[in-house]
């Protein structure tokens, strides 16, 4: 209020108060602020091959809803004094790349109710991700060798392996650079190709702690760019094709794997009472020669202190076995078929509790 000029008054129309803002009635203000102002056209980005949609330079997975959304809060500007804000969306979609947004928006200024009706259209542009653009360029910066040691693994098994790769990039957040560029089967294994060397490593170390052995990592230089040297990495994954209760052949001796250990395995000699320790990588020379699943438990016809004579379960025929080191009489036996040859195993904690009570 200015003393001397009398009265207030509207500067634009000359009306009597209540004035606002700059010294406006109402009816002046009202023609000229919005309670927003909205863009006619606003355009966005989705990759035409993978549907993933750029925002703000960052390319992420989000709903159609939750593109409005975000385009409305960078686009739509409200009035500096806008309070108590409302805002109901309601899209329509016009053709393949165009959508109408209509905006009920309301809210007060200076204590003034605006209640305002817009629209915009969103203009969908194709583009391509980068995950898709190094996709396309079989762009790749790491492989994962599944392979195992023991035994050849069977595809089904490989195929399980595999899968915990899908479990792994579930987990991880959405890095564009988290693709499998390739894969397939190869001699003895199974390999596949990323486009990063952090999911390669990842997944190397979910398969040890999932299923024991070790991760040999190899890197080699493919090049230089912008002074820096190109790397490619390699990761050779051995699942051990051994587990608990198997009869493996190392180090020219026959053995079963007693239990797991904290980089391998404990192993317990079968011809004489041994055990001792081995890393998976001295288990890489051991081949298995009887899974548990394939053992066979026979009753004894006859026994002496070193020989024991069963019905042999593939020809029912008398045949005779020399007994474990730990046998007790009338004990059953656990056999293994090694080469042609029945070997009686010794007992370890894995085996059935019941087995060796004969009948
Ligand atoms: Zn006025
Ligand atoms: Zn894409």
């Amino acid at each position: 209020m200015t003393e001397g000029l009398g009265r207030e008054f509207c500067l634009v129309c000359g009306a009597d108060p209540p004035l606002y803002g700059d010294r406006m009635c109402e009816s002046c203000l009202r023609k000229r602020i919005n309670l927003v102002q909205v863009p006619e056209n606003i355009p966005w980005v989705r990759c035409a091959r993978c549907g993933i949609v750029e925002i703000q330079g960052k390319w992420v997975h989000i709903s159609e809803e939750e593109i409005w959304d975000e385009l409305i809060q960078r686009h739509v500007h409200f009035h500096e004094k806008a309070e108590d804000i409302g805002l109901a969306l309601e899209s329509r979609t016009i053709s393949d790349r165009h959508t109408m947004l209509h905006l009920q928006v309301e809210g007060k200024i200076e204590n003034l109710s605006f209640q305002e009706e817009h629209k915009m259209r969103a203009r969908m542009a194709n583009g391509v991700c980068l995950t898709c653009t190094r996709r396309a360029g079989n762009y790749f910066e790491a492989t994962v060798q599944l392979r195992s040691t023991g035994r050849r693994l069977s595809e089904e098994e490989f195929t399980t392996l595999r899968s915990t790769l899908d479990t792994v990039i579930e987990s991880l957040s959405d890095d564009p650079m988290f693709f499998i560029t390739s894969e397939g089967p190869v001699t003895g294994g199974y390999d596949v190709v990323l486009g990063s060397k952090g999911l390669a490593r990842t997944w190397g170390r979910h398969l040890v702690t999932t299923y024991g052995g070790h991760v040999a990592e190899s890197n080699s230089t493919v090049g230089r760019k912008d002074g820096i040297d190109v790397t490619r990495l390699t990761l050779l994954y051995r699942k051990p094709g051994y587990d608990i209760g198997d009869v493996l052949r190392w180090r020219d001796n026959f053995w079963r794997v007693a239990s797991w250990s904290k980089d391998g395995a404990i192993m317990s000699r079968i011809d004489r009472q041994e055990r001792t320790g081995a890393t998976w990588r001295d288990l890489e020379s051991s081949n298995v020669v009887a899974q548990m699943k394939d053992h066979v438990i026979v009753d004894i016809i006859n026994e002496d202190s070193s020989v024991a004579e069963f019905l042999d379960p593939t020809n029912w025929n008398m045949a005779a076995v020399r007994i474990a080191w730990d046998h007790t009489p009338r004990q059953k036996l656990r056999l293994a078929r090694i080469d042609g040859e029945w070997l009686a195993l010794h007992k370890l904690g894995c085996d059935d509790e019941n087995e060796g009570k004969s009948v």
